[in-house]
């Protein structure tokens, strides 16, 4: 018998829409799910817009349970959340927020086998259209990837709510974004796994493309549209590319080096492990591009990109010039780690090669710098305070 892994995958929730406004114009979207809704959202989403959600739905004869998300993705807050819709009666999870929120709305969902409904809050990173939950103990260490059989039936991206977000988040989305179709690239050469259950598919790549194109062409104006708060056509464009085109290129077109640097980055303490997932990507990017063997023309093109677009790129922007070796060298073990997605790559990839990989990436980088003049669209003038507060 063939293993189904050996077979070639393609995935996706059953319905993807968005727009401005969306999340109070949504009732003939959102009947055809239940009646019966738990909202789950932090504090801080909720009066910024689960609220008004709430009060529009209850208004259109829905019945909304909130609950206040703790927090953290856990397997106690799963469980917490899982007993309270249980007792409502509830027939469908509404997850409203960040990474975390949605991640965990998507496991209560799938524990009791009803329809999950996706409204990321911000533009971020992937998750919205994956089916599997990041799982964190009750002290934000990580624990595992949770994979589930069904995605979530439907994710509404309300570009008004997402114009909200501080623009960091859109950065991060970015980053995340960016690397998906590089990555897919790789697995597609080695025919390595993806997130979707098995090999590769031209669709999944084909999406990953569209992805990278996007954010090539649309990322600097939608990160000045971020800064002001407002929604323009390549804002729009570029949460598609976020939230849509990422998650099913990731999992339909797989993941190789960039993302297993952001694993790496999981065994480092203190400042260099606060980083945002997509910023700790964008690294991955350079280093995946210094491992396959870049041209300087080309790799001058994806240094001017990542820094306009203001992400840090340097050992010194991560703090990882205040990393001992031991920690350095840990960290490249982890992301050559047995199952780590490097293993997508099309060749083998050892824990020197990672070392030299950042070396080179960050001579590149620092020589760019003093060479070029580079105008950042996102400055964080508070970058260093704000490290550990957003992650
Ligand atoms: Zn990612």
């Amino acid at each position: 018998m063939t293993n189904s892994a050996e077979f070639n995958w393609f995935g996706s929730p059953d319905h993807y829409v968005q727009g401005k406004n969306i999340l109070l114009n949504s009732a003939d979207i959102l009947r055809p799910y239940g009646k019966k809704f738990l909202l789950l959202a932090d504090k801080s989403v909720y009066a910024a817009a689960g609220q008004k959600f709430q009060e529009y739905l209850t208004h259109n004869q829905f019945t909304v349970d909130y609950v206040e998300f703790n927090g953290e993705s856990s397997l106690t807050e799963i469980e917490r959340v899982t007993k309270i819709a249980q007792e409502k009666g509830s027939d469908v999870i509404i997850g409203l927020g960040g990474g975390k929120t949605l991640d965990t709305s998507k496991g209560i969902a799938n524990k009791l086998n009803i329809a999950n409904i996706i409204c990321p809050s911000a533009a971020s990173c992937d998750a919205s259209c994956i089916k599997l939950s990041i799982i964190y103990t009750e002290n934000h260490e990580f624990v595992k990837y949770l994979f589930y059989a069904h995605h979530p039936v439907l994710i509404m991206a309300d570009t008004q709510v997402i114009a909200q977000a501080p623009t960091r988040t859109l950065l991060a989305g970015i980053g995340d974004a960016f690397s998906t179709y590089y990555e897919g690239l790789e697995v597609a050469k080695s025919h390595g796994h993806t997130l979707a259950g098995g090999h590769p598919t031209d669709a999944g790549l084909a999406v990953a493309k569209q992805c990278a194109d996007t954010l090539w062409k649309y990322a600097y104006q939608a990160l000045e549209a971020a800064e002001h708060n407002t929604v323009t056509h390549a804002l729009e464009k570029v949460i598609e590319a976020n939230i849509l085109l990422s998650g099913l290129g990731a999992e339909g077109a797989g993941l190789a080096a960039a993302h297993s640097i952001y694993d790496g980055f999981s065994v480092l303490k203190g400042d260099p492990a606060k980083f945002r997932h997509g910023e700790e990507v964008a690294l991955g990017v350079m280093i995946q591009l210094m491992l396959v063997g870049t041209p300087q023309k080309e790799l001058d093109k994806f240094i001017e990109f990542l820094l306009t677009c203001g992400f840090p790129l340097t050992k010194k922007d991560f703090h990882l010039d205040q990393v001992s070796q031991e920690d350095l060298e840990a960290f490249a073990e982890k992301a050559t780690d047995k199952g780590e997605t490097i293993e997508n790559m099309s060749f083998k990839v050892t824990p020197a090669m990672i070392l030299e990989a950042l070396a080179g990436a960050d001579a590149a980088v620092t020589h760019y710098k003093k060479t070029h003049t580079v105008h950042p669209v996102f400055v964080d003038n508070v970058f260093e305070k704000q490290v550990g507060m957003l992650v």
